[in-house]
This record gives structure tokens, sequence and C-alpha cells, in this order.
């Protein structure tokens, strides 16, 4: 949850007002110019391309391609900290998908977790906070303690191959909390497929009605 209150990202906004990603205007963290540079995500095309995604895994459905100002968006998050920009994230899933996932009849949205050590590294887990905006958007409740990260992994430009591929002992699930839900998995950038594959195993141990995912991004 967090830490700051409504009105005191009032003031914050007052102190340090809102900034366009793509060229640094004040005002917006997107501006409309940059806006209509994004390529936007044809989310009719059937999902699930990659073969490495789990069968239980039934669509995966993306705002925008992993592109331009796509990118600048999410390494900002990611790597500089800059994680009010997934309250913009989650307004572009929105515009593109929203009407898709009402008709999912999600019940609750779990974020992809992160190690309790990475998150001390990085002090935050955006995908976390991802989900938590996309909830406040669409009135899903997020569900962040039930999938849990139990190996730590160094950061994935540091890992080979063979530790890529065995991902899918990296998830579990503890509790009852998500038994016979429909599950949306929520993650940042979709890249092989092998994270969300792995979290869906894990999920899939429980009984459930449906699992579906939704990014922020994913390559073409
Ligand atoms: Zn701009």
């Amino acid at each position: 949850m967090s830490l700051l209150t409504n009105a005191t990202h009032r003031v914050l906004d007052f102190l340090w007002p809102p900034i366009c990603i793509g060229c640094g205007r004040v005002g917006t963290q997107l501006c409309r110019i940059c806006g209509n540079h994004l390529t936007f995500w044809d989310n009719s095309r059937t999902g699930l391309e990659s073969l490495q995604l789990s069968p239980s895994l039934r669509r995966v459905y993306s705002a925008v391609e992993y592109i331009d100002d796509a990118q600048k968006i999410v390494k900002a998050v990611k790597f500089s900290g800059y994680w009010t920009y997934t309250t913009l994230m989650a307004q572009l899933i929105v515009l593109q998908c929203g009407h898709r996932l009402r008709q999912e009849k999600i019940d609750v949205l779990v974020p992809v977790p992160i190690h309790p050590r990475r998150r001390r590294e990085r002090g935050f887990n955006q995908t976390e906070k991802l989900a938590h905006e996309l909830g406040k958007l669409l009135n899903i409740p997020v569900d962040t303690k039930s999938l849990y990260r139990a190996v730590y992994r160094k950061k994935q430009s540091q890992q080979n191959q063979t530790s890529r591929q065995s991902l899918h002992h990296d998830f579990a699930v503890r509790g009852t909390q998500l038994i016979n839900k429909n599950i949306c998995l929520v993650d940042d950038v979709f890249t092989t497929g092998a994270t969300l594959s792995a979290c869906t195993r894990a999920l899939a141990q429980t009984p459930h009605k449906s699992i579906i995912a939704v990014v922020f991004a994913k390559p073409r």
C-alpha cells in the first residue's frame, strides 16, 4: 500500500509536476504528440504465439508494442524508480484493452512477484504498483500475497540460458484466496513468456476458473 495519501500526492504534483516521458514537456506524464508515437497492440490477435507459454495461460493482452517511448516508460519505472509512471501504464492498458478485460469477468489481479531480497534491493515491485493502479481503474481486487517468488536469482542480464529455462520452479502459491477464481496475472513487459508461464504453472496447481495475463508492453 502506498504510504502517500492523495493529499500528499497533490502536494508532490505541485512541487514536482508530471513530465512527459517522451519529450520532457511539463504538465503531463505523456503529451499528445508523444502519445501519438506509441504503437498500440492489436488484441484481436490470439496471443499464444510463444511455444514457451504454459497451456493453462489462455490469453495475454497487451497495451502497446515494446518499442520507442514504451521502452522509455518501462525502463524509467524499473531502473530509475519513477514508479508514478505506473499510473500512465495502467491508463494505457485500460484505453487499449479495458473493454476486453471487463468481458473476461476477472475476479482478481495477481502481479508477477519478485523475491523479498530483490524487493529490498530495488525498494519496490513495479508490477505490484501497476496492478494496484489497474485495479483502481477496473475496480478489481489485487492479491499480492498468494503467489510468491520462492527462489532468488541474479539479475536477468547475468543469468545464463539454463537458469532462464528453469524458472518454472521459482514461483509458488500459498493460502486459499485464489481457489475457483478468474485470475489475471499482471506484468510490465512480456519478453519470452517464461516468467508468465512459470507463474501460470504455479497458479494452475490450485483449482481455478481461468488464468489470463495482461502486460503493458509486448514485442511485436
Ligand atoms: Zn511528449
